[in-house]
């Protein structure tokens, strides 16, 4: 198939701890993703106050930006250094706690309450720890995971949903032949094969 050459292919946890290390960010972006401001309206869908949840979220700005709106925002990366640097980035002040139900992880939040970093792997995760989420902002997330771990993910992210729950995805269009990622190259069919 055209993504044989990625499907084995995988990025460890500390190849991205490394990442972070060296200043290898090129994914970060420090405007807000301009498919996100297109498709706000969509996201929201009406509401307000929403429980909005950032797989993989580095040191995400559209995380501040959805705040500032009055949101409240969870967030899981693996990277403690990417955590602090958003906190210090946006100068918020914020606490550090142990997750009790997760061994190892930390949990990073605003003093003012309304984002919370989870620093631990997303598949230690579950809804008994983190809640459901009225909305999703997947960019970088998804086309990270490493392929073979595509389907636990998106089951996972189903689980973390709320009924009425709106899921906003950016992928990534390439020739997979020619990059080996990531993002990795995850084609339309098979988001839907995934998501069902
Ligand atoms: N969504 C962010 C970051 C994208 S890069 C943005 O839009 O800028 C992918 C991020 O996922 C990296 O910061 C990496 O450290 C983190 N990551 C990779 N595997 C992870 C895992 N299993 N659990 C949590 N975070 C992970």
């Amino acid at each position: 198939s055209d993504i044989g050459s990625q499907k084995d292919r995988v990025v460890t946890e500390e190849e991205w701890l490394q990442k972070w290390e060296t200043g290898n960010i090129g994914f970060h972006k420090e405007q807000v993703h301009p498919l996100l401001q297109k498709y706000l309206d969509v996201l929201l869908n009406g509401r307000s106050g929403l429980r909005i949840f950032f797989p993989l979220c580095g040191k995400a700005v559209e995380m501040k930006w959805l705040a500032d709106m009055g949101h409240s925002i969870v967030g899981v990366e693996v990277s403690e250094q990417a955590v602090k640097d958003f906190f210090t980035e946006h100068s918020l002040p914020y606490i550090e706690e142990p997750v009790p139900e997760i061994s190892g992880a930390k949990m990073f939040q605003s003093t003012s309450g309304n984002i919370s970093l989870y620093c631990c792997s997303i598949y230690d995760l579950s809804s008994s720890t983190v809640g459901k989420f009225d909305g999703v902002w997947d960019r970088g997330a998804l086309v990270a995971v490493n392929p073979q771990d595509r389907q636990r993910y998106v089951s996972l992210m189903i689980t973390l949903m709320e009924k009425k729950s709106s899921y906003l995805l950016v992928t990534v269009s390439y020739d997979p032949n020619k990059h080996k990622g990531p993002p990795f190259y995850v084609p339309e069919s098979e988001i839907k094969s995934l998501f069902g």
